[in-house]
């Protein structure tokens, strides 16, 4: 592959606390572009953006992942930009990092401009990396602080962050052990009158984003797949006596304009579903009593012990008595 060399920041440069590299390049269908950012200084906070005319995936790696087969590696960021994009990535550890724009799944060459900023002693909170209002994102923080708790309260899991970014699409992301939340989304569900109903569809997309990230951590190989992510936040809410949250996602899904979706998605190679799929799909799962059945098999391994207690306990149909008690019998061992 080859190789851009970008020195973004000059080692010990303190005064240098801020540089913006920007570069004008192709990238081949069924090919990747590779740009490598050097020395960079942990805690750096680097702000990518990208415009492409098409469609591409786009990560953040660092050098021993760039060797490896591309379905392997583990990135700091990976995205899929349609059009524009932008995102920010604290750098956790001084070294060189590369920026991959991924064509292999295009079937045309796309050109792109690429334009990253590095901040060293990195603020990542303030309102230039993030965007939005200060005193709004810090009740957000809060809010999200409260649902990892909540969270945490019924499963066993190792990190989970919810951060804020500017990313020029409504959107949310996910990496590792961080969910980033696009600000783009709440000006999307301002639009909607009902604020029950955009609350709703909040919920519903942290709970698909925090599917990709417990399943991940908890080695489950599909998490990366959108219809699992769907199904996991389908069935947590369930689970949380919170169906409602669900429907009301799916009924809006079913409400976008699948025409226009349909014409965007004939131009540029998408892997999420159509929405009207994802309604769809919801709503069966909603009506499937075998739901927490079958996930809980996926669930009870990682959830408190408290929590299985009280399993035990309820009545529940769906609660697998047996796989309840082998699971806190191997705690108690
Ligand atoms: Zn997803």
């Amino acid at each position: 592959m080859m190789i851009i060399a970008v020195a973004l920041m000059t080692s010990g440069s303190l005064l240098a606390r801020e540089q913006t590299v920007s570069l004008k390049a192709t990238v081949d269908a069924r090919k990747e572009h590779v740009t490598r950012l050097s020395n960079l200084p942990a805690g750096a906070f680097l702000s990518v953006g990208i415009e492409i005319d098409g469609r591409a995936e786009i990560l953040l790696v660092d050098e021993d992942n760039l060797r490896l087969p591309p379905a392997t590696r583990t990135s700091l960021f990976t995205g899929e930009v349609i059009g524009k994009l932008q995102v920010g990535v604290k750098i956790p550890a001084s070294g060189v990092y590369y920026l991959v724009v991924d064509n292999r799944q295009g079937g045309a060459q796309r050109r792109f401009s690429l334009k990253v900023t590095g901040r060293s002693g990195a603020t990542p909170g303030d309102k230039t990396t993030d965007g939005g209002d200060p005193a709004i994102r810090s009740r957000m923080d809060q809010q999200m602080a409260k649902f990892a708790h909540n969270l945490r309260r019924y499963f066993v899991f190792d990190d989970l962050q919810f951060r804020f970014a500017r990313c020029g699409t409504a959107n949310a992301f996910s990496r590792d052990d961080t969910v980033i939340i696009c600000v783009e989304i709440a000006s999307l569900l301002k639009e909607l009158d009902d604020k029950a109903e955009a609350g709703d569809i909040f919920v519903f997309a942290m709970m698909h984003e925090v599917g990709h990230v417990l399943l991940q951590q908890w080695g489950y190989p599909f998490h990366g797949n959108e219809e699992v992510a769907d199904e996991f936040a389908t069935a947590l809410l369930v689970l949380f006596d919170q169906p409602a949250r669900a429907r009301t996602t799916a009924e809006f899904f079913s409400k976008g304009s699948t025409r226009k979706e349909l014409e965007r998605k004939s131009k540029h190679f998408d892997r999420h579903p159509l929405s009207v799929q994802r309604a769809r799909n919801i709503l069966k799962w909603l009506d499937d009593s075998e739901l927490l059945r079958r996930w809980q098999k996926v669930l009870v391994p990682h959830m408190q012990t408290r929590v299985l207690q009280a399993m035990t306990l309820s009545k529940k149909p769906w609660i697998d008595l047996p796989l309840v008690e082998r699971e806190l019998a191997m705690r108690s061992e």
